[in-house]
């Protein structure tokens, strides 16, 4: 006998995946110059070589034991220190070592903080469109899961809809911005209202909204967008930050949890995500790599590549016709099905070899996701497909 809940999430297949195994057989039947697959969001640019020049460095002068030990639960103290002293250079934040808690990127991060609220009844809500993985790892760890219809006029935020959904169990709120899938930077001013409104909710219930900011694309932004540094503009932020996609390194595991000091009960908190992420086993994120973060962490991402495809496929299926989200960060495009419908859409598209995924999972039925870490060459092929199927639904 199995945990029911388990077994129907590992047996159902991610719709990702699926598209992207499909485009993987598809590549031997048709060729692979005549699959267009936008469905994984695999960074395509490599990790800048001061990481790899770093992980040979470390690896022959430091001593192997130390290099490939357990290391502090809470991760090296000259690692968050490192970062600590980054992100107040960055952003004028007062973070200390001791606010930080190192892990195995975003997702584990989440999963702690999650399981480290889920006091009786929470319920933690997401704003849609949203990273679907969300629902399972609250669903999983004690929490009610709502999503919070999107803003499709701006993908910002929809604040008649989030006050509406607010009530004293409501335990966090789940931010993720730049957006995974609309490509959208949440403004200071969306971000200052909604900070407002949760100060004077919080005060009406008598106990915090945490904010969870989910900031693993952080530094992909564009054309000069700034991101804000949440916990500056509300007080109850909890970041959860990963390398996996600002230094190209999603197989290597590593990032963090930020608990600022400003956060109520803040060292409760940071002692709730340690106990959740030891009964998660999420401890003792790669020694190596942290040692890596320690020389790295003020490298920017070259962006020049995203960048390029981002403005190409803008520029080219607006004229087309196509609406969107305007994409100022990561490297998704969230587009809305000229038939109205993402899943329709994307089965006619996959008629045509081209991959792309359909909104449902992130909260949009009616839109499609693009991810554009991909081959610039295979954009520039897959356009006439793009320009056919506009045609098919006119
Ligand atoms: N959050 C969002 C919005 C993501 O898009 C992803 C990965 O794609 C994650 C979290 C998980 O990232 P990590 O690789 O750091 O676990």
């Amino acid at each position: 006998m199995v945990n029911s809940s388990m077994y129907a999430l590992g047996a159902a297949r991610s719709c990702i995946r699926e598209l992207f195994e499909y485009g993987l057989r598809q590549q031997a039947v048709v060729g692979r110059e005549n699959v267009f697959d936008y469905s994984l969001g695999n960074p395509s640019i490599p990790a800048p070589p001061a990481v790899n020049d770093s992980i040979v460095d470390i690896v022959r002068t430091e001593d192997t034991l130390q290099v490939h030990g357990y290391t502090p639960a809470t991760g090296y103290p000259g690692v968050r220190q490192a970062v600590a002293d980054d992100l107040n250079r960055r952003f004028d934040a007062h973070i200390r070592p001791e606010n930080l808690f190192f892990c195995c990127g975003a997702a584990p991060g989440l999963i702690s903080v999650i399981r480290a609220l889920a006091v009786e009844n929470a319920q933690i809500l997401a704003i849609a469109p949203y990273f679907p993985e969300y629902k399972p790892f609250v669903e999983a760890n004690g929490c009610r899961f709502r999503a919070v219809p999107a803003d499709t006029a701006h993908f910002q935020i929809d604040f008649a809809a989030l006050e509406a959904m607010l009530n004293p169990q409501v335990q966090a709120i789940i931010v993720n911005s730049p957006n995974n899938p609309s490509g959208t930077v949440y403004t200071a001013q969306t971000l200052k209202k909604l900070g407002v409104l949760l100060e004077k909710k919080g005060l009406e219930y008598g106990h915090p909204i945490y904010l969870i900011a989910d900031e693993p694309y952080r530094e992909l932004v564009y054309g000069g967008v700034t991101v804000p540094f949440i916990p500056n503009l509300y007080a109850n932020t909890i970041v959860c930050y990963s390398w996996s996609k600002s230094l190209s390194l999603p197989g290597e595991r590593i990032g963090y949890v930020c608990v600022p000091d400003q956060v109520q009960d803040s060292q409760e908190v940071f002692a709730a995500v340690a106990g959740a992420a030891r009964v998660c086993g999420h401890v003792c994120p790669p020694s190596l790599l942290q040692r890596v973060i320690a020389q790295c962490v003020q490298y920017p991402p070259d962006l020049a590549a995203y960048d390029k495809n981002r403005t190409l496929l803008y520029t080219e299926l607006t004229r087309m016709g196509y609406s969107m989200a305007k994409p100022d960060g990561a490297f998704y495009l969230f587009i809305k099905a000229p038939n109205g419908d993402g899943d329709k859409f994307s089965q006619l598209a996959k008629q045509e070899n081209l991959l792309l995924v359909p909104g449902r999972d992130f909260g949009c039925p009616e839109y499609f996701r693009i991810c554009y870490c991909v081959d610039h060459d295979m954009i520039i092929r897959s356009l006439p497909l793009f320009q056919k199927l506009i045609a098919q639904c006119q």
